[in-house]
């Protein structure tokens, strides 16, 4: 599953052709947990040898590395087989799962979405790229469970994993059903590694309008319309001309991102050297006008450019991204303005309404340099179409979806 996994997305990246931003598409994460007799045994009880197994799939998808390279831990159980059943020795050595007593591990036991949440909160904390994951420890439910399960009941509810139910409790004592885990563990996937607080959008469609390129006269009409809808969005920004428009732009509230001065993809992209010394030199613009140096940005051709992929150096880029502190982002909704000089406003329109109509998070790419006339036309029309299908609007920050085309 890893594998093919990865290689639809090394198909996608060597058979995207890159010219501007053109023709992408995000991988996503399909909405089944395609394990084996899933559909079968939906209803089944998950025990806690489903649980291990389904463990260290997730974990095996997330970090992009194959079970049979897991080391195991000793096995001091009684009842765990290292040969039949060496995942449930890989998430103890990875610290998923602790055993039942000291010499056993009762991998048939079925478990509650209590003790679930426990495991998938040490998961979280063995992958996520940041040591302390952010609490919220106000949640408060009427679940009456032991004290030590909080914290993880808190986090899956914060992060949109779990759901409550109708009374309002999280069902946190009954057990989960195999069909239950395979949801909880895609949204649990969706999350990572980063795991950011996603309760306030959970349940909701959100839209992140983008812009990019230098800003022209077309950003004042799109300015306009952003400000008639009372939208925010994110601006990422190349070039250092039209300084008053990129102070207006932060003046109205949007945020703002770096997608470098040059937006040369055979320069920028000749090494990692390269490609910062362009990002920095739009950098200090920024700051220059703004006063701020922002910390989102957008590579120019996305994280899988052709050029960045040819020469080898977007994974060692993307890598230092997030050493410095940036954050990158791809998009999963392409407006395809950028398929020609000006693409016809209705094919805009219509691409954006398309590609939305899946998604419960958009990153929609749109352009706001002097040829996209189209682009800020199309917008209110754009806008109004998300709203009928139920997406309200944010800007970009550090919490938000981050679909990305490259690790
Ligand atoms: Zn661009």
């Amino acid at each position: 599953m890893n594998l093919a996994f990865f290689q639809k997305l090394l198909a996608l990246a060597v058979a995207t052709i890159f010219c501007t931003n053109i023709t992408a598409t995000a991988v996503e994460m399909t909405n089944e947990w395609n394990m084996p007799n899933i559909e079968l045994n939906k209803n089944a009880p998950l025990d806690r040898d489903d649980a291990c197994k389904y463990l260290i799939d997730a974990y095996s998808r997330i970090t992009d590395t194959k079970p049979d390279t897991y080391p195991l831990a000793v096995n001091v159980f009684s009842d765990v087989n290292a040969k039949e059943q060496p995942y449930i020795l890989q998430a103890y050595h990875l610290g998923f799962v602790s055993g039942t007593t000291k010499n056993t591990f009762s991998p048939d036991t079925q478990i509650t979405k209590a003790q679930f949440a426990s495991m998938i909160y040490n998961f979280a904390k063995t992958t996520s790229a940041e040591a302390e994951l952010p609490q919220i420890q106000t949640l408060v439910f009427p679940d009456s469970v032991e004290p030590y399960f909080l914290p993880s009941l808190q986090f899956a509810y914060s992060r949109g994993i779990y759901d409550k139910q109708s009374d309002g409790t999280l069902g946190a004592n009954t057990p989960v059903t195999l069909g239950e885990a395979a949801v909880i563990l895609h949204k649990l996937v969706r999350s990572a590694p980063n795991y950011p607080i996603v309760a306030d959008t959970y349940g909701k469609k959100i839209a992140y309008l983008t812009f990019d390129d230098s800003p022209s006269e077309n950003t004042k009409v799109i300015l306009d319309t952003l400000k008639k809808y009372n939208i925010k969005a994110t601006f990422f920004i190349s070039g250092n001309y039209n300084s008053d428009l990129l102070m207006r732009i932060y003046q109205e509230g949007h945020a703002i991102g770096n997608h470098t001065m040059s937006h040369e993809y055979t320069k920028q992209y000749a090494s990692a050297e390269a490609f910062w010394a362009d990002f920095e030199e739009e950098q200090i613009y920024l700051h220059s006008v703004l006063g701020f140096s922002p910390i989102l940005m957008r590579f120019p051709g996305g994280s899988n450019n052709k050029f960045g992929l040819e020469n080898n150096v977007m994974a060692d880029i993307t890598a230092q991204s997030k050493v410095k502190g940036y954050l990158y982002f791809d998009w999963n909704v392409d407006s395809k303005d950028a398929t020609a000089v000006t693409v016809p406003k209705d094919t805009i329109v219509q691409s954006v309404l398309q590609g939305a109509k899946d998604k419960t998070e958009a990153i929609i790419l749109m352009h706001q340099n002097a040829p996209k006339t189209t682009t800020a036309e199309a917008l209110p029309e754009i806008i109004e179409g998300l709203q009928q299908m139920g997406f309200e609007f944010r800007e970009l920050n550090g919490s938000s979806y981050c679909p990305k085309f490259t690790k």
